[in-house]
C-alpha cells in the first residue's frame, strides 16, 4: 500500500503555540470557575481535539456535551443554521461554556447561543481556541479567546477543509 502524502501546509500555530495557548486559556476559566459545576458544549466536529486538552488542562471535575450545528458549505458560510446533533443533557440551571474552534462570521455561534438562552442556563459563556475578528457579521459575546488571526483559511487540530486535516497536531494554511 502507498502512504497517503503528508501535504505540506505553512503554519500558523505550532504544537508548543498551541500547548501555550490551551494552558493560558484553562488558568483563566479554572479561576473564574472555582467551585462551580460546569458544563462544556463542545460544537463538533472541529472542537474536539480542543476541548479534549482544554478539559484536561483544566483540571477540574466538568461534565461535557456536544452539539453539531452547520452554517458552512465547502468554504463560505451559507448562513442558514442546520442542527445535525442536539444536546444529550438539559442546559436549564447550569453554568454552560460554549467551546468553539474557530470564530469566523459569528453567524453559526449567535444562532447556536440565541438557542442555548433559551432553556434558562445559570450562566453561558464561549471559548474558542481562534477569533478571526476581521470577518465578523455578527455581535456574539466571547468571553475566553485562545488566538487571535488574520483572514486566513485554517486547517488542522480537528479542523478541516471538506473533512479533511484534522489529524493534523499543528494548525497551518492552505492558501
Ligand atoms: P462562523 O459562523 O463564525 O462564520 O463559522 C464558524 C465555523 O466555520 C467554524 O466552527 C469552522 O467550522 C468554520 N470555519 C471558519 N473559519 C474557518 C477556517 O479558516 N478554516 C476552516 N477549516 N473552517 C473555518
Amino acid at each position: 500500500m502507498i502512504a497517503a502524502m503528508k501535504p505540506e501546509l505553512r503554519p500558523v500555530l505550532t504544537e508548543d503555540d498551541l500547548r501555550r495557548t490551551v494552558t493560558d486559556l484553562a488558568e483563566r476559566i479554572r479561576a473564574d470557575y472555582a467551585d462551580t459545576d460546569l458544563l462544556l458544549i463542545g460544537l463538533l466536529k472541529g472542537s474536539f481535539v480542543f476541548m479534549s486538552d482544554l478539559m484536561r488542562a483544566l483540571d477540574m471535575p466538568v461534565e461535557v456535551d456536544f452539539m453539531s450545528a452547520t452554517s458552512y458549505v465547502g468554504r463560505e458560510s451559507s448562513g442558514e443554521l442546520v442542527i445535525l446533533k442536539g444536546l444529550n443533557e438539559s442546559v436549564h440551571q447550569r453554568h454552560v461554556l460554549i467551546v468553539e474552534d474557530i470564530i469566523d462570521t459569528g453567524l453559526t455561534l449567535s444562532r447556536i447561543r440565541e438557542r442555548l438562552l433559551l432553556e434558562g442556563p445559570a450562566s453561558l459563556e464561549i471559548v474558542t481556541l481562534i477569533d478571526k475578528p476581521a470577518r465578523r457579521q455578527a455581535d456574539v459575546p466571547v468571553k475566553y479567546v485562545g488566538r487571535e488571526i488574520p483572514d486566513l483559511f485554517i486547517v488542522g487540530y480537528g479542523i478541516d477543509f471538506d473533512q479533511k486535516y484534522r489529524w493534523l497536531p499543528y494548525i497551518g494554511t492552505i492558501d
